[in-house]
């Protein structure tokens, strides 16, 4: 099922008031942006950022690794999501973008003027509904295409094509292999965890995937609930032998996963319905110890 969201706020530094970028602008031709998404949760004292520093500094590394060169600090772009986060009360999703407005038809970074953008949409808060999964016949790129770590628009369009190639087929989302080893990366755009008893099962780093932040989130959490949590080699035939399944993604938070292609499990099953409470306790700074919450009121509680 496609969300479509209600209206969203836009601010892009340097240019108040601005809702639109040129049409001929080099990251929508090219899909040279990079970007990080990132939510804040309503509650009774305002909206809360999860773990904002930790997108900010990926954004900023995305950058750096694909050589764009632009003016914003850590703290200059933490100050723009903030003051971009204030502008919802409720629950939203909020995406800083560093993109190329330039109409420059080339490919090398260096010539581009990078301008910082961001978008915020009012997210309604999430049903847990159990999604269908296949394997998709579409893999990651190879880690020596493109840095699977980077977040740039122009690789969401392998996700895309996975995306849609299961919809078509009647699936919520696709599990992607790593194209070298041909084990289980990633759904295509969050990463998947595998439940056997009470114990964790993700793909480790050395598949093409993007390390999420939720998935750190929920190997910490476990962590803390005392559910042993392994990174390492996942085989597609792992999926067979698995109790439970699930998705892990900052717009999509857990999501229990009801079968891949004709396996099935229960969901949310136990280790899910567990780890998903931490999760809520965890977002809506219940368990803010860790100080990962951050009142968009208060920027400077943010560590480096
Ligand atoms: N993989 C891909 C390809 C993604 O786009 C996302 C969403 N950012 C994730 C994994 C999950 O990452 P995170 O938990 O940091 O949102």
């Amino acid at each position: 099922m496609v969300t479509r969201l209600p209206s969203s706020h836009t601010l892009l530094d340097g240019h108040p008031g601005e809702r639109t970028v040129p049409f001929g602008g080099n990251s929508l031709q090219h899909g040279t942006a990079v970007f990080d998404g990132i939510r804040a949760y309503a509650t009774d004292s305002g909206p809360l950022l999860f773990r904002p520093a930790e997108h900010v500094r990926r954004l900023l590394s995305s950058a750096d690794t694909l050589g764009i060169g632009h003016r914003w600090s850590f703290e200059d772009v933490l100050a723009l999501v903030v003051r971009a986060a204030a502008r919802e009360s409720g629950d939203s999703y909020v995406r800083p973008v560093l993109f190329a407005r330039d109409p420059y038809l080339g490919v090398d970074l260096r010539a581009l003027e990078f301008t910082l953008g961001v978008e915020v949409w009012p997210i309604p808060p999430p049903t847990v509904r159990p999604a269908r999964l296949t394997v998709s016949p579409w893999r990651r790129p190879a880690p020596s295409s493109f840095p699977p770590a980077v977040k740039a628009t122009g690789t969401y369009a392998v996700s895309a094509v996975a995306r849609t190639h299961a919809g078509a087929a009647g699936f919520d989302d696709a599990i992607q292999l790593d194209p070298g080893s041909g084990r289980v990366a990633e759904a295509t755009i969050a990463n998947v965890f595998l439940v056997r008893g009470r114990r964790l099962l993700t793909p480790w780093p050395r598949e093409s995937l993007l390390p999420g932040i939720t998935r750190d989130t929920v190997l910490r959490l476990a962590a803390s609930l005392g559910i042993e949590a392994h990174e390492g080699p996942v085989d597609v035939g792992d999926l067979a032998a698995a109790d439970e399944v699930f998705l892990t993604g900052t717009a999509s938070e857990l999501v229990p996963v009801g079968s891949v292609d004709a396996w099935t499990y229960p969901a949310p099953g136990p280790v899910f319905t567990e780890l998903a409470a931490a999760f809520r306790d965890a977002v809506t700074g219940r368990l803010n110890g860790l100080g990962w919450c951050v009142p968009v009121s208060d920027r400077r509680q943010v560590a480096h």
